[in-house]
């Protein structure tokens, strides 16, 4: 049946003022709520994909805002801190640079060429720090901190290519998969490389036979921490000829490399000659203390990693050196307690679950840094003896609902006296 003339109609699906709930009026059109709303969703999905095709928005935080972040996470390290904080910062600066020159007002012509000429190359850092003196830590929490992506490798896993392992590509893989596999995204990324000082080359001359393990790896790496296009394997594993790569610049990406470096104090020892002033052994060669160990470190040299086995071109890409010290007793129990995410925290909050209020007193958290400290794997052992000794209680606690806390005193954590625990005193006196 033919509609009447004079009734208003949606000009875009056609139904009436009756059929829908509103009818908004232009020159000579109509358009429904129904309608109204089903080009906005279109237009939503287009804007969507037109916004993460165009360059992410990137917010340079300040060396100090940096800083503060990873301040709340770990304990000490300020060297290392300050110097992630402006290589990041510098970071995001390279990352926005304009690339072409607009001189502001009052500048010159020449102020503007002598801008444009100007390409900031980035400063990829080398971290040289004992075991657990948080290398990985710091650079989990600036992932966690700064809105670009962020990828993790272990230096011992990867091979030079044709060679069983792992090929470098993989880790530029690991922060596409970070990114979504947004390739503008994972060229502005971050990698941590870890165990870096095991691809040293192990002998001081240069071996007339190909270093598997050392040198051909820091090859196939210089090429992708100096900036190269790098084909990646979608689907990760080894590579093949008739495979698709995905093409990866990697001349916007940070590489942090971290390290124990153990020995290479004795190289920076024999370098400044046995008088150094201020250290317990004055030979070469002779056994530091971990605070000896550290005050050396701090003399390091690009040339003292040649010699630790680096190739020089290896090291002309981390011009940015830290050394992490060893953590203190103080520093230890700082992490027990202080930290965002600190051990004790951690258990509280699994106990306070239960119901259980759990409670260390201060002897008790010098007497776990002290114990750590003996292990000589830095913060890692903290957690080891937290969960061997919070083992039995953790335990106990699901299954006996009377529990209503536990305190670990130093005796406790000596193993001379099992963990306090108070029950409520009706099942206690029963
Ligand atoms: P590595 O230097 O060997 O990379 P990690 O960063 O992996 O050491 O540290 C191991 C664990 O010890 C971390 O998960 C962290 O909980 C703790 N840790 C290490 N150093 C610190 C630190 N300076 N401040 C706070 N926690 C730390």
């Amino acid at each position: 049946m033919a509609r009447p003339t004079n009734i208003t109609l949606c000009s875009f699906c056609g139904k009436s003022h009756a059929e829908v709930k509103k009818l908004i009026a232009g020159p000579g059109v109509y358009i429904c709520d129904n309608c109204i709303a089903l080009c906005k969703s279109v237009l939503d999905k287009e804007l969507a994909v037109e916004s993460k095709k165009a360059a992410p928005k990137l917010k340079v935080a300040k060396p100090a805002e940096i800083k503060s972040q990873l301040d709340t996470h770990c304990i000490g390290q300020n060297h290392a801190k300050k110097t992630l904080a402006v290589a990041v910062h510098n970071h995001f600066k390279r990352i926005l640079q304009e690339p072409t020159f607009i001189p502001k007002e009052g500048e010159d012509d020449f102020a503007s060429t002598r801008h444009a000429e100007v390409e900031i190359e980035k400063s990829n850092i080398l971290l040289i720090g004992p075991t657990g003196s948080g290398k990985t830590l710091l650079a989990r929490t600036l992932a966690k901190t700064l809105d670009v992506p962020f990828a993790i490798a272990d230096a011992t896993t990867l091979t030079e290519a044709g060679y069983v392992g792992e090929d470098v590509e993989n880790i530029i893989l690991r922060l596409l998969q970070n990114s979504d596999y947004d390739v503008k995204r994972a060229q502005m990324g971050i990698v941590y490389i870890d165990e870096i000082d095991k691809i040293a080359r192990k002998t001081e001359n240069v071996s007339i036979t190909r270093d598997v393990s050392g040198e051909g790896v820091q090859q196939a790496l210089l090429k992708i921490l100096e900036g190269t296009i790098c084909n990646v394997p979608p689907q990760g594993g080894r590579k093949h000829p008739q495979q698709e790569y995905i093409r990866v610049d990697t001349s916007g990406i940070l590489f942090i490399c971290g390290g124990a470096f153990v020995g290479l104090e004795k190289i920076i020892q024999r370098r400044l000659g046995h008088r150094v002033m201020g250290f317990n052994s004055t030979e070469a060669g002779d056994k530091l203390t971990s605070v000896d160990r550290d005050k050396v470190l701090q003399f390091v040299e690009p040339e003292d990693l040649i010699t630790f086995g680096f190739i020089p071109e290896f090291v002309g890409r981390l011009p940015m050196m830290t050394v992490l010290e060893e953590l203190t007793e103080e520093q230890l129990v700082q992490i027990l307690t202080e930290t965002k995410n600190a051990l004790t925290k951690q258990f509280s909050k699994l106990m306070a679950m239960d119901g259980v209020e759990l409670e260390f007193t201060p002897d008790a958290l010098h007497e776990l840094a002290v114990q750590a400290l003996k292990k000589g794997t830095g913060a890692r052992a903290l957690r080891t003896l937290l969960e061997k000794l919070m083992l039995d209680v953790m335990y106990e606690i699901p299954t006996s609902e009377d529990i209503t806390s536990v305190k670990i005193t130093r005796p406790v954590v000596r193993g001379d006296t099992k963990p306090i625990i108070r029950r409520k005193p009706e099942q206690a006196a029963a």
